[in-house]
């Protein structure tokens, strides 16, 4: 048996980050991970690195520069003659990236002397987890503490098996050989925002059928009401209120049902992607003894340190509650890590900031407006439209704005809600601020260099006082 002073179990950006952070506190440290990529080898790196942030992100970036080569170039006087779209080199370089990015964790894990162990791991009880793999004996490793990142999967629908050649997930989605004539989404979340973005630049007509009355549920209502403007001006048909209830294969790809209200409505499309969610992945992961219960959503069941009731035996990422990014998994990983090798760690989940990375991009952290009239806290609110920023206009970047809420009394900042170019960047000056416990008259204070798209973020907190200065305050 190999003993380890930690075992951790799924090497996605919680998993990995959590084993790096272990091996760097001097902690003796393997990671066990089943994930097997496109090249038929072990992968590292779970979802994001394989099929989630990476590999979406450059097809959004390649989709972006052929839209931006087909309708704006000639705004530069930049004459592109006939822009065409070579589908499989693009996913050829999407490959790359990933393949670099994943050898990249490998090779990391080799310079911080972690063990990897390609399989399938499960606890088996606390201090004991055991690997299976097709090609070798199971093998038992002790470890004075295991942590769990298995991670999540795409929720599937009844009656809507995703076939990957007419049904897809959001994975068979950055794998499509061609561009769909006419392209159905279920789920007007980020996944459907996204994917649903990157194929309509490259030609598609995509069509997104949301259950929900609203679009972005969790975001500030005017973000939300503003992305909607902008999306449905692009041509993404998004319907909300729809609720599929059947998909019936066709010659030429499928045909969707769905109720509109109360009407019984049907579109024919070339290809479907269902993007309901993500649920936690737990299968075989825990022997029925192991005693580490799971939640009513079916992720494992951990404190507000992502201790589970085992003592030794933790959980992170989107394995547990709370919202399923990789930048959340990471630092829980790092915090889990900390705690094991010197007894204690911080991470502040009300400031965990979220982006969709659509056209315009659209990111916000901490309370939206609603929920700030809901808790009856006063707030203060300024609001600066990218349109009066010079930068912005330089680089054609008019589109969306920035909003700050501060505390009445306080002036403390308490949200930030962005759409616009680059505020997937912008929003981390937006958290730390609030980590620091910022008010807008600090950032108001900040000196930002000039022309950039940062100077919007200033003028916001500026308008939050009722002087911004390139634009009327009222
Ligand atoms: P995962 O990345 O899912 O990794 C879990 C790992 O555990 C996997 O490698 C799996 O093989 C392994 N595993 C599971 N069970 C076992 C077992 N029993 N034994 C061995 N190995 C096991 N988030 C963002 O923050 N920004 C984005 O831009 C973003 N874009 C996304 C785009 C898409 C299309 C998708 C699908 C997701 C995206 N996400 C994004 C979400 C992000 O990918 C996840 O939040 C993140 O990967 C969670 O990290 P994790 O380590 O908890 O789990
Ligand atoms: P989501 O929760 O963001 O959106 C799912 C949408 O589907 C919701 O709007 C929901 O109302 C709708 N829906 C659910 N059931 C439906 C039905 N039967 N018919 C019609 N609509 C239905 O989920 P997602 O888009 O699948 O993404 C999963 C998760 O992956 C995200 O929540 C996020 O945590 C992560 N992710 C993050 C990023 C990012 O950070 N940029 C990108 C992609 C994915």
């Amino acid at each position: 048996m190999s003993d380890f002073d930690v075992v951790v179990i799924g090497a996605g950006p919680g998993g990995y980050v959590a084993a790096i952070r272990c091996a760097q506190l001097g902690l003796k440290t393997a990671c066990i991970d089943r994930w097997v990529g496109k090249n038929g080898k072990p992968a590292v790196g779970g979802t994001c690195l394989n099929v989630g942030c990476i590999p979406s992100k450059a097809l959004l970036n390649s989709s972006e520069r052929y839209e931006d080569m087909r309708l704006h170039a000639a705004d530069h006087g930049i004459n592109s003659g006939d822009v065409s779209i070579d589908v499989e080199k693009m996913l050829a370089r999407k490959d790359k990236i990933v393949l670099e990015l994943t050898d990249g964790i490998s090779a990391l894990f080799k310079s911080n002397k972690i063990v990897f162990y390609a399989g399938h791991g499960c606890l088996v009880e606390a201090g004991t987890v055991r690997v299976s793999s097709e090609d070798q004996d199971d093998q038992t490793l002790a470890a004075k503490h295991v942590i769990l990142a298995s991670g999540s999967q795409p929720v599937q629908l009844p009656g809507m098996a995703v076939d990957n050649k007419t049904i897809f997930d959001s994975s068979g989605a950055l794998e499509f050989p061609t561009v769909p004539k006419t392209l159905g989404i279920i789920g007007a979340g980020v996944i459907g925002l996204e994917l649903g973005s990157v194929w309509r630049r490259l030609g598609a007509e995509v069509v997104i059928l949301e259950a929900a009355q609203s679009l972005l549920g969790s975001a500030d209502s005017m973000i939300a009401r503003e992305a909607k403007k902008q999306f449905s001006r692009q041509g993404l048909d998004i319907r909300l209120g729809c609720k599929v209830t059947q998909v019936d294969n066709t010659e030429n790809g499928c045909s969707i049902h769905y109720l509109d209200g109360e009407n019984n409505e049907s579109i024919g499309v070339e290809r479907l992607i269902v993007a309901v969610g993500r649920r936690p992945v737990t299968d075989g992961l825990l022997d029925s003894n192991c005693g580490v219960a799971l939640d009513d959503n079916g992720a494992v069941l951990v404190d507000a340190d992502c201790a589970t009731a085992v003592p030794g035996v933790w959980a992170i990422g989107d394995a547990v509650r709370g919202p399923m990014l990789a930048h959340k998994a990471s630092e829980e990983g790092i915090a889990v890590a900390e705690r094991i090798a010197v007894g204690s760690s911080n991470i502040d989940h009300s400031i965990i900031p979220w982006v969709i990375y659509t056209h315009p991009e659209i990111a916000w952290v901490g309370a939206t407006e609603e929920e700030l009239k809901a808790q009856e806290i006063p707030y203060t609110v300024g609001l600066f439209p990218f349109a009066a920023s010079g930068r912005a206009k330089a680089v054609d970047a008019t589109d969306g704005f920035i909003k700050i809420l501060a505390g009445r009394d306080s002036d403390q900042i308490l949200g930030a809600h962005m759409i616009g170019s680059q505020v997937s960047e912008l929003i981390n000056e937006a958290v730390l601020a609030m980590s620091m416990e910022a008010s807008a008259e600090d950032l108001a204070r900040t000196v930002h260099a000039h022309p950039t798209l940062a100077e919007a973020v200033h003028e916001a907190a500026l308008a939050a006082h009722g002087r911004a200065i390139h634009k009327v305050n009222r």
